[in-house]
């Protein structure tokens, strides 16, 4: 059972475009980050072992940028990633982005292009 629910993007449409654009440029591998706020919002891609079905952040890599972030009063507002094969939704293995700001935007290949969806948790 998948408790995540697609929703309105809460983002501005600067960041949605960034986004998209990330996942442009590892195209044809999944690419991962967060979306933080200070001031204003930052995407922050992570440097992931990835490849067109699946994407793994080394936690020697997520732990100390959690830490870092925590200690500088930034804000994880949601995370990310790319689904370079058209799968509309999140993954059974992609549940664990629930840790991560409480919304998921997914970016979603089409059209030769991605197209962000944001998701919810609901549990
Ligand atoms: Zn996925």
């Amino acid at each position: 059972m998948t408790l995540w629910t697609e929703t309105s993007h809460s983002l501005p449409k600067e960041i949605l475009c960034e986004l998209t654009s990330i996942a442009v440029a590892s195209h044809p591998y999944e690419c991962v980050g967060l979306v933080v706020w200070r001031r204003r919002y930052w995407t922050v891609p992570l440097p992931a072992i990835a490849s067109p079905r699946s994407v793994l952040v080394d936690p020697a890599v997520l732990i100390p940028t959690l830490y870092l972030l925590d200690h500088h009063s930034v804000c994880i507002v949601a995370s990310f990633h790319s689904h370079p094969n058209g799968l509309e939704r999140p993954s059974k293995l992609d549940d664990g982005f629930r840790l991560y700001g409480g919304s998921h935007i997914l970016l979603v290949r089409e059209h030769e292009s991605f197209t962000p969806r944001t998701f919810i948790w609901s549990s």
